[in-house]
């Protein structure tokens, strides 16, 4: 006779609920502006005033014409308040016969001081990786699993390689196994009309990131950073933030992992108490749905007792385990880093007009949730290209990247 006391329903509910599937819709990640300014008449008084904010320029080494391109350039922008943006100004100087000149210049409107506070990064002198360098960093990727395909274009490629070998080892460790695609435009079904604004996505049941035409547009100019000699391509705006998305999303992806190994250790322990103990332990039902039975020890012949109960016990363990792994997989919203992150952007701006959107139009919890995320995947792509703007307008957030907190 079959103990009747033991077993009961142990019906499992597996990770890998919609939430999970969700794809972030991302409209434009290129804040950058190419504007072809033709030196000539204006006098610099005369554009000294943009919106409400009074032009301040840092760094000593601004020309006259200098001054003049980047207000010039930045006479019709609408700039959003304590925010950063990136702007790569292209100008031929008049009357000498010279091409044009590309300079890069970071742009923030100060509302505490009301100033615009504009920064003279210069002329980038780094190029894109040759073939041979293309390899090596291909290399490297590789050592951590991560792939590139779909890229028709090699200086497209090129591109994606340099901006994800600006990444250091740990944090390619933290985001092993990702697959980084280039594609048209996102999906149409997800994203209708608006997929043309879409410039990258990050899939978390395939750990994908995908690259859209919009996140290629000035994709291949170098353009971000603050060190001329190691300017990075434009696309990196948008790879930079949807690798932060696959940071983000690791813990849970951790806990995925987690629930899967319990739940191999819980099949095991099952099939072997079936294989062993045939005349003292019983399953019905079928698949994640059913109920075990098993005889009272007691009842078990002295000579395989001890072991019968070792295996008993492992049993109920396992479930145990996979219960509570299951239960945290499938209930976590968002990862142990994202809640600490959540903790240090209490009451700060997000740092990029994308992001400040995103958490000015959160009505709800989980609308909230995705703001934060937004907030990480962009401060994030900040710390990598410009971590001294980040430092001194952002300190917390800065602290949180270079104490390496999103990486726990
Ligand atoms: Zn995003």
């Amino acid at each position: 006779m079959y103990h009747g006391g033991g077993g009961g329903g142990n019906t499992r509910t597996r990770g890998g609920t919609g939430r999970r599937a969700t794809i972030r819709l991302e409209p434009q990640l290129v804040e950058m502006i190419i504007r072809a300014a033709a030196i000539g008449e204006d006098s610099l008084a005369d554009a000294i005033t943009i919106g409400d904010f009074t032009s301040q320029f840092h760094g000593n080494d601004f020309s006259d014409t200098e001054h003049l391109v980047a207000l010039q350039a930045f006479r019709d922008s609408h700039p959003v308040h304590n925010v950063m943006g990136t702007y790569c100004v292209s100008f031929t100087p008049s009357g000498t016969g010279s091409t044009a000149r590309i300079i890069i210049f970071n742009i923030v409107a100060n509302a505490n001081t009301s100033s615009l506070d504009i920064f003279k990064i210069g002329t980038p002198t780094s190029t894109l990786p040759n073939d041979s360098e293309a390899q090596t960093i291909t290399t490297r990727l590789t050592g951590y699993n991560i792939s590139l395909s779909g890229f028709n274009d090699s200086n497209e490629r090129k591109a994606a390689l340099m901006s994800m070998n600006a990444f250091a080892d740990t944090e390619l460790d933290k985001v092993r196994g990702l697959s980084v695609v280039r594609r048209t435009n996102a999906s149409s079904s997800t994203h209708g009309e608006d997929r043309e604004a879409i410039g990258g996505e990050y899939n978390q049941t395939q750990h994908q990131v995908e690259i859209y035409n919009r996140g290629y547009v000035e994709g291949l100019r170098l353009a971000y950073g603050t060190n001329t000699g190691a300017i990075l391509p434009g696309v990196v705006a948008a790879i930079f933030h949807e690798v932060g998305h696959a940071i983000a999303y690791s813990g849970i992806r951790q806990l995925g992992r987690s629930d899967s190994e319990a739940r191999q250790r819980y099949d095991s322990a099952r099939s072997q108490m079936r294989t062993r103990w045939p005349d003292y332990y019983s399953e019905s039902g079928e698949g994640d749905s059913f109920t075990y039975r098993y005889e009272n020890p007691r009842n078990v012949p002295d000579d395989q007792r001890a072991e019968y109960q070792s295996d008993l016990a492992r049993l109920r363990e396992t479930i145990s385990s996979a219960e509570s792994a299951n239960r945290a997989y499938t209930q976590a919203t968002e990862s142990p880093m994202m809640i600490s992150f959540g903790r240090t952007i209490r009451r700060l701006t997000p740092v990029t007009p994308y992001s400040k959107r995103v958490a000015e139009a959160a009505s709800d919890d989980a609308s909230r949730l995705a703001a934060a995320e937004e907030f990480f995947a962009e401060a994030y792509a900040v710390y990598k290209t410009y971590p001294d703007w980040l430092r001194d307008n952002r300190r917390a957030v800065y602290d949180f990247f270079s104490q390496d907190q999103h990486l726990r």
